[in-house]
């Protein structure tokens, strides 16, 4: 049985089960969510310094020494959402819910559903026991939430990763322990190669027409897509660190300066639904809830 190696951990909300509202529908077809096409936007609320391309190039390891810029940035992201009526999931740190408690009221008051990010952005093959993680399913499961959304099947990539029960590229939802979903990261096949395609810097990487089209193509196909932002990815002002390796300056920074228009037109065009709405109304639900 393989390891788990998820980083970047999401691993949702705690049970409690919305109400679906008007557009619940009971089943899932064919393995496949029912209904309408659902696009999920979803932001995962860090600051700058919290990011894993910039953390081995940080002047200092004591984050409240930093340029703390993520109030403003997630603002910006709850502004376009509310100019567009888009509803998301907001995957938050602890340590951002302590500092920050009027932007998760915001979150709430909004309409958003609050998910965990984690509490400090660990990457969760870096803790000192990794037995900790050995189980990360059952753990999970046992602390209450219903899914998890940290899985990137692209194998190529150096900080995603894989989960120990078996998980097909292209199924968007997986329930990998009874009551707990994997929602995966969405990748779009160009010729034989699944590329990433959910978000981070793939989203800032690829120009923005090719871009959807791929997210039409799998919503097409599948019903589904997952998508994830981070504030920063906003923010061109941020001062860049001086002293990066070529490949992570390029994964941190390239494409900020379209990414407040990018993303306005992408949920513009897709909307956004909530992760623990959709998966109720395509007929998953936690066996603990109700
Ligand atoms: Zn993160």
């Amino acid at each position: 049985m393989e390891k788990p190696t998820k980083t970047d951990a999401r691993p949702g909300a705690l049970n409690g089960i919305p109400d679906a509202g008007p557009g619940k529908e009971p089943s899932a077809r064919g393995g496949q969510p029912a209904g309408l096409p659902r696009f999920l936007a979803t932001f995962d609320i860090e600051d700058w310094f919290h990011a894993e391309n910039v953390r081995s190039s940080l002047p200092t390891a004591d984050w409240d020494e930093l340029e703390a810029r993520v109030e403003r940035n997630a603002h910006e992201v709850l502004d376009i959402l509310a100019e567009v009526g888009a509803r998301s999931t907001f995957f938050v740190l602890g340590w951002i819910a302590r500092k920050y408690p009027g932007l998760v009221r915001r979150i709430v008051d909004e309409g958003h559903e609050v998910a965990s990010h984690t509490d400090r952005h660990l990457r969760l093959d870096m803790l000192p026991s990794f037995e900790l993680a050995r189980d990360l399913a059952d753990c999970l499961a046992s602390a209450g939430y219903w899914y998890d959304s940290s899985l990137f099947s692209f194998k190529a990539h150096d900080r995603y990763g894989r989960i120990s029960a078996p998980v097909k590229p292209d199924d968007p939802v997986v329930e990998v322990r009874p009551g707990l979903f994997e929602l995966q990261m969405t990748q779009v096949r160009v010729g034989p190669i699944a590329v990433p395609w959910s978000g981070g810097a793939y989203f800032r990487l690829i120009p923005y027409p090719v871009y959807r089209r791929g997210v039409a193509r799998k919503l097409q196909a599948t019903g589904w897509f997952m998508f994830y932002f981070h504030p920063w990815e906003l923010d061109a002002e941020e001062k860049r660190l001086p002293r990066m390796p070529r490949s992570l300056k390029l994964r941190a920074y390239a494409g900020r300066g379209r990414m407040r228009k990018d993303l306005r037109r992408l949920v513009r065009e897709f909307g956004s639904s909530r992760i623990d709405e959709a998966l109720v109304s395509s007929g998953r639900t936690s066996q603990t809830a109700g």
